[in-house]
């Protein structure tokens, strides 16, 4: 299919013409065929002016949290409320082995079904970076499509976390009720990166849940106060990361969850911070990508690939200064 076919079936086409013409265009991203890339990029441009209206929410934890339990539920909740929900996956573990924490077994049975949902496993090459990137494309698409809440996911290991906070408006984080947990998290940087905790399982132990709450409320409360100066205003004017309790399971507290959901972003909204945020992270991409290309081609260029090795020997045999090195190699490749 054309990119102008492509548009058409993602924008206007009837649900069976739009989820085929969908599943085409996030191929088409996918690849990293040159002549795809540029039909993707044509894609993308006439897509990008109807999108940007959805919600797009980060959703991460460790393997085992309930994160599609969750997301079964929740997706469930949001389409019988009117909405349409895509939920995309960046999975770091794939990317490195082929394999997936994410994907291989059948997840979301009923959500996975919906005629108002649509689901992509996460793209199983590349770099994380590369992956990231994918998915970002991905979720054009789905917007364009109209679909108005947009859920990416991602597990707990590696540096997926930070990669789907900056491709997002709204960042939870699922976590277990064991004492430690989220300490984990802590130490790791991503509790840093949360706009909203949410505790899960709670039914199994509600006081441990419980005791979970208070305590991760104040560590938000501590690195709200040293870390992120934007948290440290006790002005109603600016949001402060919530905990909640929920049992995905039970589909306990996916309306306290929802409800949060709307007040960040009317929040976030009435401080200018919803709009500011998305033009940081377009602009931050823009680099991150600028960035990678500019380090494969310097990669690929014949003389700097002819010296790369020697120079690199000397380098590790102390017999050239490491910045000397690199500026050899710079003017090579100017
Ligand atoms: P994921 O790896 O994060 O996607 O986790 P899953 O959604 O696959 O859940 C892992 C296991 O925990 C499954 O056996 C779920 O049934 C179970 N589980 C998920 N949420 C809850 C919950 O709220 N309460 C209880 N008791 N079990 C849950």
């Amino acid at each position: 299919m054309t990119p102008e076919a492509l548009f058409e079936g993602v924008v206007r086409g009837t649900p069976a013409q739009q989820r085929r013409a969908m599943a085409k265009a996030i191929t088409l991203l996918e690849s990293t065929r040159p002549d795809h890339r540029a039909q993707g990029d044509e894609l993308l441009t006439t897509l990008l002016p109807h999108a940007g209206q959805a919600l797009r929410l980060g959703i991460s934890g460790v393997p085992g949290v309930g994160k599609s339990t969750f997301i079964e539920a929740l997706g469930l909740y949001l389409i019988a409320q009117g909405h349409r929900v895509a939920v995309l996956a960046v999975d770091p573990s794939s990317t490195v082995s082929g394999g997936s924490i994410l994907g291989d077994k059948t997840r979301m049975e009923h959500l996975s079904v919906h005629e108002k949902a649509y689901i992509r496993p996460s793209p199983s090459s590349g770099t994380l970076g590369g992956v990231a990137e994918k998915t970002r494309e991905a979720m054009l698409v789905c917007e364009a499509a109209g679909y108005d809440v947009v859920i990416v996911e991602t597990v707990g290991v590696g540096q997926s976390e930070t990669a789907v906070a900056n491709m997002t408006d709204m960042f939870c984080l699922l976590q277990l009720p064991n004492a430690g947990d989220d300490l984990q998290a802590i130490k790791k940087g991503v509790m840093e990166l949360a706009d909203l905790v949410v505790i899960n399982k709670a039914d199994i132990d509600p006081d441990a849940a419980t005791r979970a709450e208070a305590q991760i409320t104040s560590s938000l409360r501590l690195l709200g106060l040293h870390g992120h100066p934007e948290h440290a205003h006790h002005d109603t004017a600016i949001w402060h990361p919530k905990v909640i309790q929920i049992s995905a399971l039970l589909g306990q507290g996916v309306d306290s969850f929802w409800s949060a959901v709307c007040q960040y972003r009317d929040v976030q909204n009435a401080n200018g911070r919803f709009a500011a945020r998305r033009q940081q992270q377009a602009k931050a991409w823009m680099w991150e990508r600028i960035d990678a290309a500019l380090k494969q081609r310097f990669r690929q260029h014949p003389q700097v690939q002819a010296r790369l090795g020697p120079a690199t020997d000397a380098v590790l045999a102390g017999a050239l200064p490491a910045s000397t090195a690199a500026r050899q190699l710079l003017e090579l490749f100017d």
